[in-house]
């Protein structure tokens, strides 16, 4: 069976791989897919001609599998991440999930949220979940998700079952300059504090601008502001950007295969 899985990379750092899904039940404003197709952390000078001519073809459940045996044999690997587009989007996600657990990988999902609940039992309790929550005002989320305002509530009844079924929930937001701000974190931050626990952690992801989005990139001071004031209501706030680069490592394109270099340097912080 063919999966949506067309991008898989791989991190020396931390051992783990990247996959990636060709596509989202959400239409974001500024998605960094529009600008991006492919990991961003791949778009180095060296291979950027080659990642743009390669065409977009998702694998089979098979070829899957064997591009990971092969990282797990060939190169220790320890931890799959699964991200945007959208993984449960996928009609093959728990089929993914099962294959990667086989293979005693600790699994990180990157989602939006709402699809959860329809995939939370195939989820081993050993994950962790990344739920993205673009704004917790309902005419910002809709405004910018592209998706009815009352899909905000599906969102966050899916990140209390998740909460509840005792796997590791992260939540993640965006800082986007003159929409979704300091305030709103604090808000959305307030919310996580109340109704899940102070103790789940809250990712604040840099806006990265994109050509068709009105939007800036954050100053630093802006997140900093936005962390102390999540930091009120939450033990654990994490900025993820651009100003807090730091050497991580090699990158490894697995899939598609690049024609010359499969090696690249990364610099910023990528995936859980
Ligand atoms: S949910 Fe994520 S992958 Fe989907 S459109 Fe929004 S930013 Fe892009």
């Amino acid at each position: 069976m063919r999966t949506l899985i067309y991008n898989i990379t791989y991190y020396s750092h931390n051992k783990s791989i990247y996959i990636m899904f060709a596509d989202c039940n959400f239409k974001c404003v500024g998605c960094i897919r529009k600008r991006f197709l492919r990991d961003h952390h791949l778009y180095r000078e060296n291979c950027v001609e080659e990642l743009e001519k390669l065409r977009l073809e998702t694998l089979d459940s098979e070829e899957f599998i064997e591009i990971v045996k092969y990282a797990k044999r060939e190169l220790d690997l320890r931890k799959a991440i699964l991200g945007g587009g959208e993984p449960t989007f996928d009609p093959m996600f728990c089929d993914i999930i099962k294959a990667l657990n086989l293979l005693d990988l600790k699994l990180v999902i990157l989602t939006n949220g709402y699809l959860l609940n329809k995939v939370l039992n195939c989820i081993p309790k050993s994950s962790i979940v990344e739920l993205s929550v673009k704004s917790i005002h309902p005419e910002k989320f809709s405004a910018y998700t592209g998706r009815n305002k009352r899909d905000l509530n599906i969102i966050l009844e899916n990140m209390d079952s998740a909460f509840q079924s005792g796997l590791e929930l992260i939540i993640e937001t965006i800082f986007i300059p003159g929409f979704n701000e300091a305030e709103d974190i604090e808000l959305l931050a307030e919310y996580v504090a109340h109704n899940l626990s102070r103790d789940v952690p809250l990712i604040i992801d840099e806006y990265v601008p994109i050509p068709s989005a009105p939007y800036r990139r954050p100053l630093l001071n802006e997140l900093i502001d936005a962390k102390k004031r999540a930091e009120k209501h939450l033990k654990k706030v994490v900025i993820r950007s651009s100003y807090t680069r730091r050497y991580l490592g090699e990158i490894h394109l697995l899939y598609p295969k690049l024609i010359n270099s499969g090696k690249h340097e990364i610099t910023s912080d990528p995936y859980v």
